[in-house]
């Protein structure tokens, strides 16, 4: 029985996208409250009942919750263009190799508007 789950993290972090036409408010620097839905599809164990346990994901997201919670993105190395999409595929990067069943990295930077990086 696969089954997709998934935990959702909210962080707060300073950026500015630097590649955006003269004017464009999102060149200025500014701040989100950012959500990370982060999504594991496998197997339901028959004897947990479960594919993972939830509180092994917040784990492992939790060093690299640590780099981005109030920080200017912009410093990290790799989101020097942090874009919704860019963070996305960034945390999909740092998450993989630990969540070897993570299916999907979603970002919300606002209430409206966010992406989904399916790897
Ligand atoms: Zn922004």
């Amino acid at each position: 029985m696969s089954t997709t789950l998934f935990k959702e993290f909210q962080f707060e972090a300073a950026h500015h996208l630097p590649n955006v036409p003269a004017g464009h408010k999102c060149g200025r620097l500014h701040g989100h409250s950012f959500l990370v839905r982060l999504e594991i599809t496998g197997e339901v164990d028959a004897h947990t009942g479960w594919v993972i346990d939830f509180a092994e994901l917040k784990a492992a997201f939790k060093p690299v919750y640590d780099r981005l919670d109030h920080y200017y993105l912009n410093d990290i190395a790799g989101l020097e263009n942090p874009t919704s999409e860019v963070l996305a595929k960034w945390i999909w990067d740092q998450m993989k190799p630990r969540l070897p069943l993570l299916s999907a990295v979603m970002i919300k930077e606002t209430c409206t508007a966010g992406c989904v990086y399916r790897g």
